[in-house]
């Protein structure tokens, strides 16, 4: 049974929410962009560089096997976050973009001239551009799945596109622009019918849904820390471990070998080959206090809390904003609102709600084909996490419904 979700409680976990923004209480509707941390995942990081900082696997010595066990400690906490079947399937990265570039650059190398990738026209740039690297490399071509009016993908042209040359399918689980959440269970087993292994961006979904690599039978699955209240420069691949067996290093480095000379070089068993180099180990040891907030708090409380604040937000701006018009309105929706209202340019709106303590995104959201595709240059977004309050919600609309009017 999950806990009572008591919203003013999880507020005050996060000291930067009793933050002031231009002399005004922060409202931050920036989640999408970056989540705030709690103050365990700050103090774990101040104690280690306090207290206890040392290299992981390096040393005989108390401090270097601490932080190893703490480092490994962080990817069985994964392991179990994701319901993964083992430890050498959770891959420690930057961030989702690393995690992509990693996939593209190494299982790619298998591909050839002529290949198809499968993406969608909702993805984020870190899903394209890595894919676009290899076309101008190998010569692959990009099948570009379509949306409909609300913002959910064309699933009759996603099936249409599997040929004998189609050689992965990569897609957003989350949309961080239209807020659509695909279904991507059914849309693996349909590639996997086809003999096509999955990749998954999960950058959006891993903070506000259960996550379950095996149930999903995804081939990989990528996400970041700083989303889910974790900290920066941390992300994980999960991957399939006969897939990740069977791919080249992604980086050469200290850390992935198993012995190195310079007539040959064997490399590290995984996790530890796609590894090169010293990761961000306190991040990544923080890293576990984050997931321990989620569970503490209850994912499932998250979602359903986050859930109510889409629908009410959403309501309300329809009610009391003329000349709204909504980016994303798919049946199964996380909670970010793209919008724009008459012709009022994003950034106006965005600059205004500053001034109130409001912090939106403005922009193309590092999705400028799918902006191009909307036949717009940007929108305001709005996003939210654990922490935002109904309070907040009735803020956001009130202060907006001013800025519009100063902007008219
Ligand atoms: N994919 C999606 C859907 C995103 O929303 C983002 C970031 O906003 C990314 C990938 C890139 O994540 P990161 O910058 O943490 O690598």
């Amino acid at each position: 049974m999950e806990r009572v979700y008591n919203v003013a409680d999880v507020r005050g976990m996060f000291p930067s929410l009793q933050n002031k923004v231009q002399g005004k209480p922060l409202i931050y509707l920036d989640n999408t962009a970056t989540s705030q941390t709690p103050r365990t995942v700050v103090e774990d990081i101040v104690s280690d560089y306090y207290e206890r900082k040392a290299n992981v696997h390096r040393g005989v010595h108390t401090l270097s096997q601490e932080a190893t066990a703490r480092q490994e400690e962080t990817r069985r906490r994964v392991r179990d976050y994701i319901n993964a079947d083992s430890v050498e399937e959770i891959i420690f990265t930057r961030g989702t973009t690393e995690g992509i570039n990693l996939v593209a650059s190494s299982y790619g190398q298998r591909f050839h001239e002529g290949d198809e990738v499968i993406l969608t026209v909702m993805e984020h740039h870190a899903n394209i551009v890595p894919w676009q690297l290899l076309q101008s490399r190998v010569g692959i071509k990009l099948r570009v799945v379509d949306i409909n009016d609300k913002g959910e993908l064309d699933l009759e042209q996603y099936e249409s596109y599997f040929n004998d040359r189609t050689v992965m399918a990569s897609f957003t689980h989350v949309s961080n622009v239209l807020g659509t959440i695909n279904p991507v269970r059914d849309m693996i087993a349909t590639a996997h019918r086809h003999g096509v292994p999955v990749l998954v961006d999960g950058a959006q979904a891993s903070p506000h849904l259960r996550i379950d690599v095996r149930y999903l039978d995804c081939d990989f699955y990528v996400f970041s820390s700083h989303k889910m209240y974790g900290p920066t420069g941390i992300g994980i691949l999960y991957g399939k471990k006969a897939l990740l067996e069977s791919m080249p290093p992604y980086q050469g480095g200290g850390e992935m070998i198993g012995h190195v000379s310079f007539e040959h070089t064997t490399f590290a068993d995984l996790p530890y080959k796609f590894e090169a180099g010293t990761p961000d180990f306190v991040g990544i040891a923080a890293f576990s206090k984050a997931l321990d907030f989620i569970e503490s708090v209850g994912l499932g409380n998250i979602e359903a809390h986050e859930e109510e604040l889409l629908r009410y937000t959403t309501e309300k701006m329809r009610a009391s904003i003329p000349g709204l018009r909504i980016y994303g309105e798919a049946r199964h929706k996380s909670a970010v609102i793209s919008f724009l209202v008459d012709d009022i340019h994003p950034y106006d709106i965005g600059m205004l709600l500053d001034g109130l303590g409001i912090a939106v995104r403005t922009g193309h959201h590092c999705a400028q084909p799918l902006m191009e595709r909307l036949g717009i240059p940007g929108t305001v977004r709005a996003s939210f996490a654990a922490y935002n309050t109904v309070e907040e919600a009735d803020a956001f609309v009130s202060g907006l419904k001013r800025v519009v009017e100063m902007l008219r």
